[in-house]
């Protein structure tokens, strides 16, 4: 964070400093971690189910800040009457304020990321593409949130030119909250999954969640979003945004703003060219990502992009591309202990994504048997058994040879594959208990076989990853 007074930090929050403050006192930086203050930090005391950071307050000082927020109204014990506060309402509000007023004086350039799946994928390729040419800052792992996101956009100094930012969500109204913090140049909206049903109620709501980004933007800016989903064009035609906000699509689909053809999907890395139906100079030929699937494909076209847009030349493009990495778990190609490949995606799972990998799976060729492994989606609401289902309905021989399913909701999964594969063969498995499992593939599992491994996080599907790599 470039320095501020701690006059300004007040008037940036909304807050009124306490008396024995000095108001010229210099602060550099914020962090509502006691365990993590740095000498003359801002200390913001936040207030959550299990803890209350004003308790920390007193040892935030001692380890060197040099000022601390405090709710008004709230008393302020005998040892900080002497302290510098600056009193607000409410402590999250006083660092999402001062988050927005931070970011309004900067001159960096900002690209915020939502989406169902896909976010953090694409921040870390837009990242990786930008980061040749600009000095850029990135959210940080996943920390997408109404804490996370203020957080990061604190830490930019003048030394950043782009900032590229993951906005997370799971009801509505939160995209609005973090956009109008990050005010993005650009806004990219990744895809429209069926995570969060339960609180958005359809995908037209997700859709329209997820949209609320573009409220955000700075005038000039540019929404860019997945030109293959459907409800992304309704949604936005129904936004009417103002005409100085641009409007560019990437995807698959030849009629994007911004597509890829001659795509190849390996076991290793995927390929393409890109080009640009706006811009016939946009020719990106060969182009090399070492991430798997099609999907990934649509993500790094979305970060090209936005890197283009930002003045990336193209011959540095897939420079950028070759520095990338990307956080474990997000389908990784890994081996066996008897050679068979290993597709990891152990990170996450629900529709979309394990729809997107079974895609990947179907396109792979020169295997022995393709073993789908899938554990559980969890957090998908009252329809959670048709969604399942809906996933073993999807899956047909023409896809994969084998399914082993994983958890009690998978049965929903296991019972409707069945009906597309042989009865009485042994292609559609359900297991309750997670070693049954592994003994029962490791038995049966050639060194010519692909076997793809998805589930949710609480799943921890990766045991069975590294089962299969151990024995
Ligand atoms: P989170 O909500 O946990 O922050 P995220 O949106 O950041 O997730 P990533 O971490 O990039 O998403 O990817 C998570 C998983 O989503 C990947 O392992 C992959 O299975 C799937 N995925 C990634 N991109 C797409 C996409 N464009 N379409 C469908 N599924 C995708
Ligand atoms: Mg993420």
């Amino acid at each position: 964070m470039i320095k501020r007074t701690l006059a300004d930090m007040a008037v940036m929050c909304g807050g009124t400093i306490s008396k024995a403050s000095l108001p010229n006192t210099g602060i550099a930086g914020v962090t509502t971690d006691s365990r993590r203050v740095h000498q003359g930090q801002l200390f913001i005391p936040l207030v959550g189910e299990h803890y209350d950071g004003h308790d920390f307050v007193q040892g935030a000082f001692a380890s060197g800040a040099a000022a601390a927020l405090w709710q008004s109204g709230r008393e302020v014990p005998e040892g900080l009457s002497e302290a510098a506060l600056i009193f607000v309402e409410d402590t999250l509000e006083a660092l999402q304020r001062l988050a927005s007023s931070y970011r309004q004086e900067l001159q960096v350039r900002v690209i915020g990321v939502t989406g169902s799946n896909g976010k953090t994928t694409t921040k870390d390729m837009a990242a990786s593409v930008l980061a040749g040419v600009f000095r850029v800052h990135k959210t940080e792992g996943n920390l997408n949130n109404h804490i996370g996101l203020p957080l990061t956009v604190l830490q930019l100094d003048e030394t950043v030119e782009v900032a590229v930012l993951e906005l997370g969500m799971s009801g509505f109204g939160e995209i609005e909250l973090l956009t109008r913090i990050a005010q993005p140049d650009i806004a990219i909206i990744t895809n429209i999954g069926d995570a969060h049903l339960l609180q958005l109620g359809s995908r037209e709501g997700i859709a329209k969640a997820k949209l609320e980004i573009s409220s955000g933007l700075k005038p000039g800016g540019i929404l860019l979003f997945n030109g293959d989903e459907p409800l992304l064009h309704s949604g936005v035609q129904a936004l009417e945004l103002p005409a100085a906000i641009g409007r560019q699509t990437f995807g698959i689909g030849a009629d994007n703003d911004w597509s890829a053809v001659n795509v190849e999907l390996g076991a290793d890395a995927s390929r393409f060219d890109m080009i640009s139906k706006r811009d016939p100079q946009v020719s990106l030929r060969g182009l090399r990502i070492p991430v798997l699937g099609q999907h990934n494909v649509a993500n790094a076209l979305a970060a090209i992009a936005a890197a283009l847009l930002l003045g990336v030349p193209q011959e540095r493009i897939q420079e950028g591309l070759n520095g990338l990495t990307l956080t474990g778990m997000r389908i990784e190609p890994l081996r066996a202990s008897n050679g068979a490949l290993l597709l990891s995606d152990a990170y996450n799972a629900n529709p979309t994504a394990v729809r997107a990998a079974i895609d990947f799976v179907e396109h792979l060729s020169g295997y022995r048997r393709k073993w789908l492994v899938l554990g559980d989606m969890l957090e998908l609401g009252p329809e959670e058994a048709e969604l399942h289902a809906g996933i073993g309905q999807y899956v047909t021989p023409d896809k994969a040879d084998a399914v082993l399913t994983f958890g009690p909701l998978s049965r929903h999964t296991a019972a409707a594959a069945a009906n597309h594969f042989e009865a009485g063969g042994q292609s559609v498995v359900a297991f309750e208990d997670k070693n049954e499992l592994i003994e029962w593939l490791l038995t049966r599992l050639a060194p010519e076989d692909l076997v793809l491994v998805k589930g949710s996080r609480g799943m921890r599907m990766e045991e069975i990853i590294q089962a299969l790599q151990r024995v």
